[in-house]
């Protein structure tokens, strides 16, 4: 049912690891409509402890992923940044913040992401002052982590804080990704865009998803996958618009949430084109 349907649908996955996906996620994503995707700098798993570490890593992201992703007619485009959780280490942080400007450049990345706090301990917060700082001054895009479960309503408040704080940065220029229930009303009515991110365990079901579109609108709203190591889906946001299509919402609405709307928030950055 989802796949005989799906071709229709146009699908953007605006937020996926796929440096930790098979070539088999790319292949059932090209057949199943999602023809671009978006790839945050995230953790590995484990300290790269170097800034060469480092230089692989967004070498990867920006050279080898769009021409893996170009191989299934799939449009990749990549977020650069350290991982809160590479915080601890200040002085490595303090060198990795000076080698990002030269892959901002670069034509497939989109902005500064994803940053935020984990945590929301007091390097996490100085590092991410200074990405938000970076990210002011070369007028990106933003693209921010919310830390998980208890921390999350504490650690989504200090983030949007510390944004607001730089008057230059048009909230409407940031998204504020993996928000709940708890915190959706909040990031939109500061004036941010709004992420739900999909997970078959943790973080939202279909279900769930679809009911915050139902309570808070469906405008300045993206969902994606954030697939990754982890249990995670790179089908997810096929599954969030079949049970928008169950519930009876129109093709246009479920166009709107799945590909407009990410293409809106993307296009704000002159070198994203949706395919
Ligand atoms: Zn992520």
């Amino acid at each position: 049912m989802v796949h005989g349907r799906a071709l229709l649908l146009k699908i953007i996955d605006p937020h996926i690891h796929m440096v930790s996906r098979t070539t088999d996620d790319y292949q059932a994503m090209a057949l199943s409509g999602i023809h671009t995707i978006t790839e945050p700098a995230f953790w590995a798993g484990f300290d790269r402890g170097t800034v060469e570490g480092f230089r692989d890593y967004f070498n990867q992201l920006t050279l080898f992923e769009p021409a893996r992703a170009a191989k299934f007619g799939i449009k990749h485009y990549c977020w650069i940044c350290l991982n809160p959780k590479e915080s601890e280490d200040l002085q490595l942080a303090e060198e990795v913040l000076k080698i990002i400007p030269e892959y901002l450049d670069r034509p497939t990345v989109l902005g500064i992401g994803e940053i935020g706090l984990n945590k929301n301990s007091r390097n996490e917060m100085k590092v991410l002052e200074k990405h938000v700082e970076l990210a002011a001054r070369k007028n990106e895009l933003i693209l921010v982590h919310t830390p998980h479960l208890e921390d999350k309503l504490k650690g989504t408040r200090l983030i949007m804080d510390v944004i607001l704080n730089h008057k230059e940065i048009d909230p409407s220029r940031v998204m504020i990704d993996h928000a709940e229930e708890h915190t959706v009303e909040e990031i939109k009515n500061k004036g941010f865009w709004v992420g739900l991110t999909l997970y078959p365990q943790t973080k939202f079901s279909p279900e769930r998803a679809v009911d915050v579109i139902e309570i808070y609108g469906s405008d300045k709203i993206w969902m994606n996958s954030a697939a990754d190591w982890g249990i995670s889906d790179p089908l997810a946001t096929l599954k969030a618009a079949n049970e928008m299509r169950m519930r009876g919402h129109s093709e246009t609405l479920i166009q709107k949430v799945f590909y407009e709307n990410p293409k809106a928030f993307l296009s704000q950055c002159s070198k994203f084109e949706a395919s």
